[in-house]
């Protein structure tokens, strides 16, 4: 048996959605531009997706904007939200220490370009608190920009009360959902946010292709330019199967979400009860404000690289964390956010399944992950001095 439980890093492609993209790689290949029947063919997909899109986000159709993927819509919303701000003198941004690199790294040029960025820290249970928001807001705060759930830890933060905060306080708001969108309600009316990014293949949909919602009456401030396609705010012909099957996608995931969540938790459950049995492990993230399929652990002693290697041989597709950072040996900025020592943020093992998942895969992780742990530990000198009690253990 060979288990995919890295669905945070992407996921596999739905059928559906696959079948709904078929036919605008073939027949429907016109441009949504051309003013001929081809052409008129593919734009009626195109608006198929956006109001698709739209009613699974409680939004109107206008207040869609297709993108390349995740990223750049992230990418999109905090240039916007900075220049709008830089147009009335304000200068400063707020958002979180664990937040993806695709708006870490964006507010890091900012700052290179004379923004001040405040980066809140997270509470030891992987959380921000709209109060944390609050006391950083200043008269110049043009944009806060909070993640609603955690890729590495897979915690959830209060973005309906924190984009209450800035509505109060005339700031603009902007959340990360890449990974919350499809797995957990997200309605961007309710959660009162002025902006909010999505990527397909996060919840089964195609790779390369992402969305941003901008609530009517945001001037977007455009990544790319080009033509008039998308209001003339992303240049470049769009890519119809993408979004067609992000689309797809979205409205399959959306179906029932309220079972698939209970489904998804269990097997959660089943993982973090499993898991906690192995000596001197921890969850990492808060007990309960989490997403309902995503856990990450640690485990003292051991090397998460290592880990991984013997997991896949063992028939278990895992991360240690972030794909982006995984390769790399420095431990996760999230782990470290969350005030974990160098030497435990090392040994992080994050495993994410959702409703495609079977509780005999759950099985077989919880038989794999304990044995490999165990032989790991069995060949590692840092555990031998822990446990002749060279070093203390610190979990
Ligand atoms: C995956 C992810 C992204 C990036 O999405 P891409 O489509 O891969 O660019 C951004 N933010 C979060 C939280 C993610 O999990």
């Amino acid at each position: 048996m060979y288990v995919y439980a890295d669905n945070a890093a992407t996921t596999a492609l739905s059928p559906k959605a696959l079948e709904a993209m078929l036919p605008y790689f073939t027949e429907t290949y016109g441009n949504a531009s051309s003013l001929h029947s081809p052409g008129q063919r593919a734009a009626e997909g195109l608006l198929w997706a956006r109001e698709t899109v739209a009613a699974a986000l409680g939004a109107e159709a206008r207040e869609i904007y297709f993108t390349g993927c995740g990223s750049e819509a992230d990418n999109q919303a905090i240039l916007t939200g900075a220049a709008l701000g830089a147009r009335k003198g304000k200068k400063h941004i707020i958002s979180t220490a664990f937040e993806h690199h695709a708006v870490l790294h964006t507010l890091k040029k900012l700052e290179n370009e004379g923004y001040e960025i405040t980066l809140l820290p997270v509470h030891e249970n992987g959380v921000v608190t709209a109060e944390d928001v609050a006391a950083a807001i200043r008269p110049d705060t043009a944009l806060v920009t909070v993640m609603f759930v955690n890729n590495e830890i897979g915690t959830v933060q209060p973005i309906a009360d924190i984009a209450k905060v800035c509505r109060e306080k005339g700031v603009l708001c902007h959340t990360d959902a890449v990974q919350a969108v499809g797995h957990i309600p997200v309605n961007v009316k309710d959660l009162g946010v002025d902006m909010l990014s999505l990527a397909a293949h996060k919840f089964h949909g195609p790779k390369g292709v992402g969305a941003l919602y901008a609530r009517k009456g945001i001037a977007l401030v455009n990544v790319i330019e080009g033509g008039q396609q998308e209001r003339g705010k992303r240049g470049g012909t769009e890519n119809i199967p993408g979004i067609v099957g992000m689309a797809a996608a979205l409205q399959e995931a959306t179906t029932d979400l309220e079972q698939h969540m209970a489904y998804v938790t269990g097997l959660r459950e089943r993982l973090i009860e499993g898991l906690s049995q192995i000596p001197h492990s921890r969850l990492n993230g808060d007990r309960e404000k989490r997403a309902p399929g995503t856990v990450n652990f640690c485990f003292e002693g051991i090397e998460g690289e290592g880990l991984l290697l013997w997991l896949d041989q063992k028939g278990v597709a895992a991360s240690s964390g972030s794909a982006c950072t995984s390769g790399s040996l420095d431990p996760s900025h999230v782990l470290l956010a969350l005030g974990l020592p160098h030497e435990i943020a090392h040994g992080s093992l994050r495993l994410s399944v959702d409703s495609w998942n079977t509780p005999e895969e759950i099985d077989h992780i919880l038989q794999v992950v304990p044995e490999v742990v165990r032989y790991l530990r069995d060949m590692s000198p840092v555990w031998d001095e822990l446990e002749r009690g060279v070093t203390p253990h610190l979990i």
